[in-house]
């Protein structure tokens, strides 16, 4: 990581900081020595001729220049100590040739600068070089000692030792804080380094997949859009500072959607839906479908932060679902006509008086199986044109008990097949409001069902009851039940589970759903109870009263 290596080490930042304030500790003392001497040049010349004068001056200037010219960031930190040693003796050499002029005070500066630098080693031997320094040069000194000393000889270094302590105390502090903020900058610095990767992660990822995403924010001002979502604008040549496609056609592919109802512009005043489609590309021309969902995003405290909306390309899922239903839709309409034909002429061998009991058997069971076939190319149909939903009931009074005996009749050889057996000793007397037809269908549905998935020699308990204005009838069964994973998709168009699948059962998948269309049109629903490898209960609930817009004239 060449970024990280080319950050300097903790060492050499520390000996960058030391060799700083050598330089300005140095600075201040040789500024102040440097006007001391041009005093002492203007007010008493005479001095100048001292060696040991000017010898203490000339010490702190070498002392200075080194200071300066050294590369202390690549020095141990060891060296640097000399440098205020040299300056105590430096100004001991000044004090001694010239004592009147008081220069003992700048002691303070070398003092200070070690206090700060090493700590109590620092503070304590600063201090008592300082003191002994003042105290040698004051006995080269042949005079006696008078009063006028105490000032040089005890004051001074009074004042150095508070200075020493105060000095290295701060500087205590400033070296934990120096340590605290250090830390926290490391802190900040990774988690700023993470952050940053993960804001690489994002990005890259977005760009790779395959599916627009755009993002904006709370005041709906795109914030994102990916490489995915540019590329599909520039494919339909969208103007360059184009976010969505100009025109978004609904599920027709003709109809434009309005300009407020548009994913984007609901999105954006805040909603979140899943899966809307919508197809881009003018009718008639290249047309890509796509289906949309919104989520809102929120800030850590709960606040509103605007949104995403992902797009992915469903246009081949839509068109092999177009495909497959018209290729349903057409074979099993050019099945229905010849098995017409051939009920038609087995209703007619069957009315002929003269035939043998077997071959009249076997007829019959041709016709119930070439029955069997018309009901399953119907559902075929149905599905096929998506009509179940929509195909109208003619409802009227209906004798249900009736239906329901009629529907286990016609299905009983099928139960008897397999020894199933059917009680329905739980179906009272019952009319109510209903389409017979499409009824029949239902409990045909339900029943061929029960028996299919039942297991040999298995029981069937058909159940019916009034309650309050509602009739709910249930068939139940002891069979190969439902995983509860599966429930959710039961009623999908063409999903059969996969115990039935692995079963010799024949079937399509279309059956239950269009069962619980039919029964929806009658106003009611149908519910599914289920225990994997124990049974299961079909239920189906409808008014005993005709909805109002259910018994509007052209409903029937
Ligand atoms: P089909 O029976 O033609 O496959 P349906 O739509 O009637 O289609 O049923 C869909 C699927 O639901 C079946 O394939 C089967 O997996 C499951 N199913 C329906 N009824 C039962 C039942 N009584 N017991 C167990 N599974 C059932």
């Amino acid at each position: 990581m060449d970024g990280v290596d080319k950050q300097p080490s903790a060492t050499t930042r520390q000996r960058a900081r030391l060799g700083r304030s050598i330089i300005q500790s140095q600075l201040v003392t040789s500024g102040v020595v440097l006007l001391v001497s041009w005093i002492v040049v203007i007010v008493q010349p005479a001095s100048m001729q001292n060696p040991l004068f000017f010898g203490g001056i000339a010490l702190v200037f070498a002392v200075t220049g080194a200071a300066l010219l050294v590369p202390w960031s690549q020095k141990n930190k060891r060296w640097a100590i000399l440098l205020p040693l040299l300056d105590i003796v430096a100004l001991g050499s000044l004090r001694a040739s010239e004592p009147q002029l008081g220069t003992g005070i700048l002691l303070v500066f070398p003092v200070i600068w070690l206090a700060r630098n090493f700590a109590y080693a620092g503070a304590v031997g600063g201090v008592l070089l300082s003191t002994a320094v003042i105290w040698i040069t004051r006995t080269l000194n042949p005079t006696d000692l008078e009063i006028g000393d105490f000032p040089s000889l005890v004051l001074i270094p009074i004042t150095l030792a508070f200075v020493a302590t105060t000095s290295y105390v701060s500087g205590q502090r400033t070296a934990s804080q120096r340590v605290l903020l250090t830390q926290q900058a490391a802190i900040i610095e990774d988690a700023f380094a993470r952050a940053r990767r993960q804001e690489n992660l994002l990005h890259e990822v977005l760009n790779a997949v395959e599916f627009g995403v755009i993002s904006f924010d709370s005041t709906g001002t795109v914030t994102l859009i990916n490489d995915a979502q540019r590329l599909s604008l520039a494919s339909f040549n969208a103007p360059r500072n184009a976010i969505v496609h100009p025109v978004a056609f609904q599920t027709d592919r003709i109809t434009p959607y309005p300009q407020d109802s548009r994913p984007f512009a609901r999105a954006i005043r805040g909603q979140a839906f899943d899966n809307l489609t919508f197809w881009v590309g003018e009718p008639g021309s290249r047309q890509v479908a796509y289906s949309v969902t919104s989520r809102r995003l929120e800030t850590p405290d709960g606040l509103d932060d605007g949104g995403v909306l992902v797009m992915r390309d469903v246009t081949a899922e839509l068109e092999a679902i177009s495909a497959r239903d018209s290729l349903i839709g057409s074979v099993s309409h050019e099945l229905r006509t010849p098995l017409t034909s051939i009920l038609g002429y087995l209703e007619l061998a069957m009315d002929d008086p003269d035939l043998d009991e077997e071959t009249r058997h076997m007829i019959e069971v041709s016709y119930r199986n070439a029955e069997r076939l018309v009901a399953l190319v119907t559902d075929l149909l149905l599905a096929a044109s998506q009509a179940s939903s929509t195909l109208p009931v003619a409802l009227e009074s209906c004798d249900i008990s009736e239906l329901i005996e009629q529907a286990i009749d016609g299905q009983l050889p099928a139960a008897s097949e397999r020894g199933i057996s059917i009680d329905v000793s739980l179906v009272p007397h019952l009319t109510a409001q209903a389409d017979p037809l499409r009824m029949r269908q239902v409990v045909d549905n339900l029943l061929s069902n029960a028996i299919k998935y039942n297991r040999e020699g298995g029981k069937i308990k058909v159940r019916m009851r009034r309650r309050d204005r509602e009739v709910a009838i249930s068939i139940s069964d002891t069979g190969l039940g439902i995983a509860p994973a599966d429930l959710a998709q039961l009623f999908d168009r063409f999903f059969r589970t996969e115990s039935a699948k692995s079963s010799k059962t024949v079937g399509t998948g279309l059956g239950l759903g269009i069962t619980r269309d039919i029964i929806r049109q009658h106003g009611g629903d149908l519910s599914v109870t289920s225990e994997l490898g124990t049974g299961s209960t079909f239920t189906i609930t409808f008014p005993t009263e005709v909805p109002a817009e259910l018994s509007a004239p052209g409903s029937a």
